[in-house]
């Protein structure tokens, strides 16, 4: 699917409240998925950051749902930051992204940059690298590391599976009531946006905030204080 269509902005349905989130962190599939709902909903959430005044930070390129989501933000005038390890750089591994570009050395540090410059995160339908990023954002959360939301866009229940398990994870005693409520997950962009603004975490972190840093922890050049920000 070409990444450039479907991406205009309908200035109509500009909104007056500002939103409490200067940038957002989303992840997605680096395909674009068999459905077109997938891509119209990457599209939806981009035009809901735009929408808001939210920029984008994401993992880097052009490829799948991940290059629809940063056209559209870009189109919509928006600042992209995309955040790409250096080994992943070539055009044809992720193909030519747009807006800011920042190089990092590895994977680790990708997703702890992604963290450190987001006020909140949003997993759109994706793979492997989406659900891997998903969940250490969740598990960060559920450590303490950071309070910022995080969402899950449901499209078309492509997540439902998902959020059974993690009920049976709570049921069984693996997951606390209270952490099962860091996912905030709806079907629309629209509603989860509202929820993402009116979120207050209930959760209380495992780890004592102050003695943890995510340097002696993960070993990432970025501290906990600085994901946390
Ligand atoms: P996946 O869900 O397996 O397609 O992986 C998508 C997630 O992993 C994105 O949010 C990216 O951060 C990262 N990723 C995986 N593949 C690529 C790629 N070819 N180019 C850039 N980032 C990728």
């Amino acid at each position: 699917m070409e990444n450039n269509h479907q991406t205009q902005i309908n200035p109509s349905s500009q909104l007056t409240k500002p939103s409490r989130f200067k940038r957002i962190c989303v992840f997605c599939g680096s395909s674009p998925g068999n459905k077109p709902s997938y891509q119209l909903a990457a599209i939806q959430l981009a035009n809901q950051l735009v929408e808001r005044n939210i920029d984008l930070v994401y993992g880097g390129g052009s490829v799948g749902l991940m290059g629809l989501v940063s056209q559209a933000v870009f189109n919509g005038g928006r600042h992209v930051l995309g955040v790409i390890p250096k080994t992943l750089m070539p055009r044809e591994i992720t193909g030519e992204s747009v807006g800011e570009v920042r190089a990092v050395s590895g994977m680790h540090q990708r997703k702890a940059e992604m963290a450190r410059q987001a006020d909140a995160f949003i997993a759109l339908p994706g793979g492997y690298g989406t659900l891997e990023e998903l969940l250490e954002v969740i598990t960060w959360a559920q450590l303490g590391i950071h309070d910022k939301p995080v969402g899950l866009l449901n499209v078309d229940g492509y997540y439902n599976s998902l959020l059974s398990f993690i009920d049976k994870a709570v049921d069984e005693g693996f997951v606390t009531p209270s952490a099962r409520h860091i996912i905030i997950s709806a079907p629309t962009a629209h509603e989860l946006m509202s929820k993402l603004e009116d979120y207050v975490p209930k959760h209380n972190g495992v780890a004592p905030k102050l003695s943890w840093e995510m340097e002696q922890q993960l070993g990432y050049t970025t501290t906990k204080l600085e994901i946390a920000r």
